[in-house]
């Protein structure tokens, strides 16, 4: 037991990892007891590494309830415009660690874990990833919620809770096979499942014209039972939630009347309607078109939008006499993440039209005032284009409301230019050719105040690329297209210094997706000859990182000295990864594409390693024409290396195995990486004069670190809140729960005289 400190010595110990009073500590490990004897039902004789992972989570847990509670009493009293961000990935990561540290408990934590003999970074290992994502757009999305609760914003994340995330990568003699991710086998400790709030929403059905007006009826009907999770703000004691909804079959389901007499059967049934939320789609920027993905993204917009609208209709100032929805936009926000959840335009307007019966015009100036859409991406192949077939069957009311929409839109093109039909069938947001689909960026532009790229070259993009419109003619002041970026690291030592180079790769292959899979197994394959080879081997490892996800990031990206970040310009949206490594300590060898532009800019361009092709560059290509066999032709490096592949060098085995990998690169490499490829390795050649001397790549390291400020997801939100949602960001410390009531009336009044 450590010795009792002196007042001045404990005041001494506040620090960023927080307070280590003696009460403090005591108080954790009594809590740590507690919950592994009560909780657990344990005790230190057969308790495993998992019982004392949860036992210090459920200690850590407890340190979040009272902030919660207050935090949303806060919110009730004061009534601040509420922020929604909608969205079908929050790729968490770990959430032990991450809740110490903006509680302030690390330091305690920590001292309370070795007192009772344990190792923290052991437990934390055992703390499964929640893995609701694919990568980019769902750790954007669990940064967003960190930094909202920071800015101490009434925001809410919702989305589904996947029983599944994202798939287990295993590699098997060097090619990828997928498991399951059961992340939810041992139970979640942070979560609060809440089957008193459980609503429904509907599927199938027809539409019904009668006096009462238009009824959507005869449907199936699935329920969405919300699961909490607090999202602790840094040091603010703000807690915010995200709820995700998990698919429930009401108790009647199938035995209402088709299936009367077969009980058995009909609660084994129980399950089509509980595989809504069994799981996330392993597709990154790539549109698949999937019944039950449609599904999804409804599901959680139509829970969504219910508990919003309660809770605007709850408002302490809208519950008194009858609800008008004329202040919906100045109390309510909703952010759109992509496309996916694009089915809350149209669902929002079937409440207004329909339930509450307002008339169509209202109704869409007060949705478009209450949507914002962020695109994540210009690649043809990721863009949704749901059949209009498919919406027929499955939601009736929303396609005819899709189609009033349009209407109204193309009135609107056509007062703007009369007689362009090529316009109209341009950016209409039913598209005729090859079947008639709904595009859903179409319906998030025409349905939103504010639409935005996901870095600053990516916005100017899609002002022509997505909405269809011609840029000469600027039209596209109305969209209000604006620019945003994201954050995330961890503390780190500034050159890492290895004696061997090691390249490491993730990358991950949607299952089924034969080009990705291919390009996994010559990575593999590469790795089998470099790193045995005698003289290479002892310089260069090549390792494939196996299972890439959010803790393996927070480990590996601290620890790289340089960055790869090598999209050819214009096809990546942003990137976060480049600035992560960036803010990290990391150099960058990198396009003119995505966010590495805005990199360049904070840092200058002497202090990256800039290369290769920029947009202008690739459009004049688009023209001219791309013919890969030149470049092959004229590179020797690059013509050894291909033919070392097409020799079979690196699968002697099987010599033909990589012949569809080098034939998509000579014949339809929609990327045309061989252009870059020259100046690539000059690049290269650039990075290792300046890793020989150790002084002078520290300092360009320095410089990076010192210039990454802009691309903290703090300043992101800053610039969201402001710019788009109508909120203000504010420093006010909502009180902890052992101060006395009065002084969150304080707060809340303090906020009102701001
Ligand atoms: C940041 C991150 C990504 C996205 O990386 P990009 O370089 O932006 O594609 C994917 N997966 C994980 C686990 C991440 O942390």
């Amino acid at each position: 037991m450590a010795a009792p400190l002196t007042d001045q010595e404990k005041r001494k110990q506040i620090s960023i990892r927080g307070i280590v009073g003696v009460e403090n500590v005591a108080e954790l490990k009594k809590g740590f007891n507690r919950h592994l004897h009560f909780t657990l039902v344990k005790d230190r004789n057969v308790a495993t590494p998992r019982d004392y992972y949860f036992a210090l989570a459920h200690t850590v847990r407890d340190h979040l309830v009272g902030r919660w509670i207050r935090t949303q009493q806060f919110y009730y009293e004061t009534d601040p415009k509420r922020v929604y961000y909608l969205s079908l990935e929050f790729y968490m990561g770990r959430t032990l660690q991450n809740t110490m540290i903006n509680l302030g408990l690390q330091n305690a934590c920590d001292e309370a874990i070795y007192q009772l003999g344990l190792d923290m970074e052991d437990l934390e290992e055992m703390e499964e990833d929640a893995g609701l994502g694919n990568g980019g757009l769902g750790r954007l999305a669990a940064c967003f919620l960190d930094s909202m609760a920071t800015l101490g914003l009434a925001a809410y994340g919702y989305g589904i809770r996947y029983e599944y995330g994202i798939f287990n990568q295993k590699i098997k003699n060097g090619w990828q096979v997928e498991e399951a991710d059961d992340w939810l086998r041992h139970g979640n400790p942070w979560e609060k499942a809440r089957p008193e709030y459980m609503l429904p929403v509907h599927f199938y059905g027809r539409v019904e014209e009668s006096k009462e007006g238009t009824q959507w009826v005869d449907t199936q009907v699935v329920l969405a039972m919300p699961y909490d999770t607090p999202i602790p703000g840094y040091m603010n004691n703000t807690v915010n939630t995200m709820r995700l909804w998990s698919a429930r079959a009401p108790n009647d389901f199938n035995l209402m009347d088709f299936n009367v007499g077969d009980y058995i059967q009909a609660v084994l049934d129980r399950n089509l309607a509980e595989n809504i939320s069994r799981v996330l789609y392993p597709n990154d920027n790539f549109f698949e078109g999937k019944e039950l993905r449609l599904k999804q993204e409804y599901f959680v917009v139509a829970a969504t939008l219910q508990d919003i609208i309660r809770r605007f209709k709850n408002s302490k100032k809208g519950s008194t006499g009858p609800v008008s929805f004329d202040s919906f936009p100045e109390k309510v926000a909703i952010q759109l993440n992509d496309t996916h959840p694009a089915m809350a335009i149209p669902e929002l307007m079937r409440v207004f039209v329909d339930i509450e019966k307002l008339d169509w015009d209202t109704a869409w100036a007060i949705t478009k005032r209450t949507f914002a859409y962020t695109n994540h991406t210009v690649l043809p192949e990721a863009l949704e284009r749901w059949p209009v077939g498919l919406l027929e069957t499955l939601l009736p009311r929303h396609l005819q409301i899709i189609y009033r929409i349009n209407q109204g839109h193309l009135d609107e093109i056509s007062a703007l230019f009369p007689e362009d039909m090529d316009r109209i069938r341009r950016m209409s947001l039913i598209e005729e050719d090859g079947g008639k689909r709904v595009n859903m960026a179409h319906l998030c532009i025409v349905g939103s105040h504010a639409v935005n790229g996901v870095a600053e070259i990516h916005s100017n993009i899609i002002k022509t690329d997505v909405t269809g419109e011609v840029p000469e003619q600027d039209q596209c002041s109305a969209l209000n297209i604006g620019k945003m970026v994201p954050f995330w690291m961890q503390p780190q030592e500034w050159r890492k210094d290895k004696w061997i180079k090691i390249l490491c790769l993730p990358l991950q292959a949607a299952p089924g997706y034969h080009m990705a899979k291919m390009i996994i197994k010559l990575i593999t394959a590469v790795g089998e000859v470099v790193n045995k080879d005698p003289v290479v081997g002892r310089k260069l490892k090549v390792i494939y990182l196996e299972n890439y996800r959010v803790s393996l990031a927070e480990k590996v990206i601290p620890a790289t000295d340089l960055s790869e970040q090598i999209s050819t310009a214009g096809t990546e949206a942003s990137g976060t990864g480049n600035m992560k490594f960036m803010l990290n300590g990391a150099l960058t060898i990198g396009t003119m594409d995505g966010a590495n532009v805005e990199m360049a800019e904070e840092a200058g361009e002497e202090n990256m390693f800039i290369f290769g092709m920029r947009v202008e560059d690739v459009a004049a290509m688009d023209v001219e024409g791309y013919d890969a066999i030149t470049y092959y032709e004229k590179i020797p490096e690059l013509k050894q290396a291909i033919d070392q592949i097409n020799s079979g060098f690196f699968s002697p085995k099987q010599p033909e195995l990589f012949k569809d990998v080098t034939n998509m690169l000579f014949n339809h490499d929609r990327f045309k990486v061989f252009a870059d490829f020259e100046d690539y390795i000059k690049s290269q050649e650039k990075v290792s004069q300046l890793y020989q001397n150790p002084r002078e790549w520290t300092k360009m390291v320095i410089k990076n670190i010192a210039a990454s400020g802009k691309f903290s997801s703090d300043r992101t939100i800053t610039d969201y809140a402001t710019e788009v949602w109508g909120v203000e960001p504010t420093d006010l410390k909502i009180p902890p729960p052992n101060e006395p009531r009065e002084a969150l009336d304080e707060t809340a009044r303090a906020l009102r005289e701001k």
